[in-house]
């Protein structure tokens, strides 16, 4: 990934002379490396939101499936961005709770989606057949207050930065903030799907475990943060 203008306000159109900038292996594990990090760094504020909601076990499963997926990672080292996110979604199919096989499917159409070119279109194609995937497995639509919550505005975000001609970099930051938004937007829901259905008003005030895990892993895929691309 190359550093594309970053500024404030909306998807700006002048980053569009990085067109074709793509994810390399090192630029995939780096990010996977960091999402990791900070998933078994956050477990316990993940088990709590989990606990307000749900029965508390978001931050277990989550810490377990990138376990996992960083053992395969290093039992059998991926040669391209789309192996990196394939580990991943191993790692997450291997892993129970309603999360685990959902993301699992989720990063499986990423991994598929990205391959061995991992550009902006890649990512739109990946992150909108994932989110596909899951919503086909798991029937939430966006306001249920679920991590549908953050993929489908992630996926919108991509899916206009392609249109658009954004860099990589750029793409990705738009996702995170989008991604960070539909995760926020969760704190006012009543949950419709999953544990969260079951206990009513106390769920409202906090956001959506899920959501969060999906706002976090976009922005650990941009070194510098989410600033930026969306007001
Ligand atoms: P469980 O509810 O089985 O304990 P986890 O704690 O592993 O599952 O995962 C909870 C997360 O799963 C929630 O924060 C929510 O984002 C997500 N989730 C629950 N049900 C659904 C669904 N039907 N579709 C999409 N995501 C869902
Ligand atoms: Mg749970």
């Amino acid at each position: 990934m190359s550093g594309s203008g970053a500024h404030s306000g909306d998807l700006d159109e002048r980053a569009a002379a990085t067109v074709d900038t793509a994810m390399t292996l090192e630029d995939a594990l780096a990010w996977v490396d960091r999402f990791i990090s900070h998933v078994v760094a956050s477990k316990a504020a993940f088990t709590e939101l989990d606990r307000q909601a749900g029965d508390g076990d978001f931050g277990t499963n989550i810490e377990a499936a990138v376990s996992k997926a960083r053992r395969r990672l290093t039992e059998q080292p991926p040669s391209t961005p789309g192996e990196v996110l394939q580990r991943v979604s191993a790692g997450f199919l291997a892993t129970g709770g309603t999360s685990g096989p959902l993301l699992g499917a989720w990063f499986r159409e990423l991994a598929k989606g990205v391959t061995t070119h991992a550009s902006t279109e890649a990512f739109a194609v990946g992150v909108e057949s994932g989110t596909a995937a899951v919503q086909r497995l798991g029937r939430a639509s966006v306001g249920d207050r679920t991590m549908i919550d953050a993929m489908v505005p992630a996926a919108n975000a991509l899916r206009r930065a392609f249109t658009v001609g954004v860099g990589l970099d750029s793409a990705l930051r738009y996702a995170a903030s989008e991604a960070r938004r539909g995760a926020e937007s969760t704190t006012a829901m009543l949950g419709r799907k999953g544990r969260a259905s079951y206990v009513g008003e106390a769920a409202r005030g906090l956001p959506d475990p899920g959501a969060v895990l999906i706002a976090d892993l976009f922005e650990t895929a941009v070194p510098h943060g989410a600033a930026g691309l969306a007001e």
